[in-house]
């Protein structure tokens, strides 16, 4: 198979064989549902309902908190319990609205309605787009809306469906690529009405034959949408290196997909988007792969947003250990977590329990092998980066490139010395943002 690629990244075990052969299942929660309203980049969400309200399955509970921001919308039925304050994964806190499931699962006028799409304007469909809340489902949730509302006289050739879930362990767009191709096939469609002369790719790596056969079937007569299998390599789904690897075009972190022709959407966003567009349907559930060899069932697991992490690991046969670690993601760019008593948001792509938290092991000094060079797939200097970073020298990292650093993690995988190379230029790169807002605001 002729596979397209990016230079640098790296060779990971995938593991996604604890869950790749299993079925999607509904799971229907048994808890209160918690809609956290900071599920995406951008400003939070604002409650529309009060405590004592009810609701309906697809009803609105929050609005956007301006435009790089989406609405949140109920995924049950039944009554406000509270709008307070809720633990998120990482430990912070955010504004939630509670609901008390009533079980009956009452949805709103006109859930589930067909429309074509084709009888929609353009601005039709991307305000469907914002008014389902659809965000970036890979991780980002950055909402759907901002990325095809491109600046007048942006001209898309490209627009990328990112298949290629490189991260290791998680399975559920695979599983989405199994089991329904043509609703993603059909959100390409939609995606590529509103780009006139655009052409559609999906990019889907090559350790999943049997999904790029599912897609092509389903892209079958499609002449302006093609199917390209890419290497097997960490990390292929990181968009930048996607438009690379497909379109030989770069970008850097001051530019946005537009400005290189290209729109990347996500496997199970493109879903989200027929969903919505051509049914009626918000985006209220998500498939999460639950796994990891501290699991007795590794499952997919198609859940509504607001369901209670605990529930989906008793969903999954129970914990066969106790965990020793916890991540939301995968284990390269995933968010280790020190509870499960939280709810699933938008961008819950996988919970991830290992039994072995292999102990971190001693780094020592730099013997020059260059091999974090070699893998790092912005080209950059992941030693000079970091010995600048613990230096504090911060004008230097960013001579350096420092905030091109896209936080993959390979220069602290390869290295044979152990040194925790992206740990500290992640640090010292949120530090610079976060000094530059500070001194934006001042103005
Ligand atoms: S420097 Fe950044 S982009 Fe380069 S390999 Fe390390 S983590 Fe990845
Ligand atoms: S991979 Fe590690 S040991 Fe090799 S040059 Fe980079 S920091 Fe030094």
């Amino acid at each position: 198979m002729f596979t397209k690629t990016f230079r640098g990244g790296v060779h990971i075990k995938d593991m996604k064989f604890l869950s790749k052969d299993k079925q999607i299942k509904e799971y229907l929660p048994k808890g209160d549902l918690v809609y956290l309203m900071n599920q995406n980049i951008g400003a939070p969400g604002v409650p529309c309902v009060s405590a004592g309200e009810r609701v309906l399955v697809g009803q609105k509970i929050a609005d956007a908190g301006g435009f790089v921001s989406v609405p949140v919308l109920s995924s049950v039925s039944g009554t406000v319990k509270s709008v307070a304050a809720k633990e998120c994964h990482n430990g912070d806190t955010a504004l939630a609205v509670t609901v008390s499931n009533d079980g009956l699962y009452e949805k709103i006028q006109g859930f589930g309605e067909y429309r074509d799409y084709k009888e929609l304007t353009k601005e039709q469909i991307i305000e469907i787009v914002k008014d389902a809340g659809i965000v970036g489902m890979g991780g980002a949730g950055f909402p759907t809306h901002v990325k095809l509302a491109v600046k007048p006289g942006t001209k898309i050739d490209y627009v990328i469906c990112n298949g290629a879930e490189c991260e290791p362990y998680i399975t559920c767009d695979y599983r989405l690529m199994l089991e329904a191709p043509e609703k993603a096939v059909l959100g390409m469609k939609m995606v590529l009405s509103l780009f006139d002369g655009a052409k559609g790719i999906f990019g889907i790596e090559s350790n999943k034959p049997d999904g790029i056969a599912r897609v092509s079937e389903a892209c079958r007569g499609e002449e302006n949408i093609s199917v390209v299998p890419l290497k097997r390599k960490y990390p292929q789904g990181g968009e930048r290196v996607m438009i690379t690897a497909l379109t030989k075009r770069r970008i850097n972190s001051k530019m946005l997909p537009a400005d290189a022709g290209c729109v990347v959407l996500n496997f199970s966003t493109l879903t989200a988007i027929a969903d919505a567009v051509a049914y009626n349907k918000p985006l209220i559930h998500r498939i999460v792969t639950v796994t990891g060899d501290a699991i007795n069932e590794p499952s997919n697991l198609d859940v509504l947003l607001g369901t209670n992490v605990e529930e989906l690991v008793e969903a999954a046969g129970g914990l066969k250990y106790d965990p020793e670690k916890i991540i939301f993601g995968g284990p390269m760019m995933g968010a280790a977590v020190y509870s499960l008593d939280v709810p699933v948001n938008k961008v819950t792509s996988c919970v991830l329990l290992l039994k072995n938290n292999m102990a971190v092991p001693e780094a020592h000094e730099c013997i020059r092998c260059g091999r974090c060079l070699q893998v790092c797939p912005e080209h950059l200097m992941p030693i000079k980066l970091k010995n600048t970073a613990d230096a504090n020298d911060y004008a230097e990292f960013e001579k350096l490139n420092g905030l091109e650093c896209i936080g993959c993690g390979c220069c602290t995988y390869i290295c044979p010395a152990k040194r925790r190379l992206s740990q500290s230029i992640t640090a010292a790169k949120q530090f610079v943002i976060a000094e530059k807002k500070k001194a934006a605001n001042k103005k």
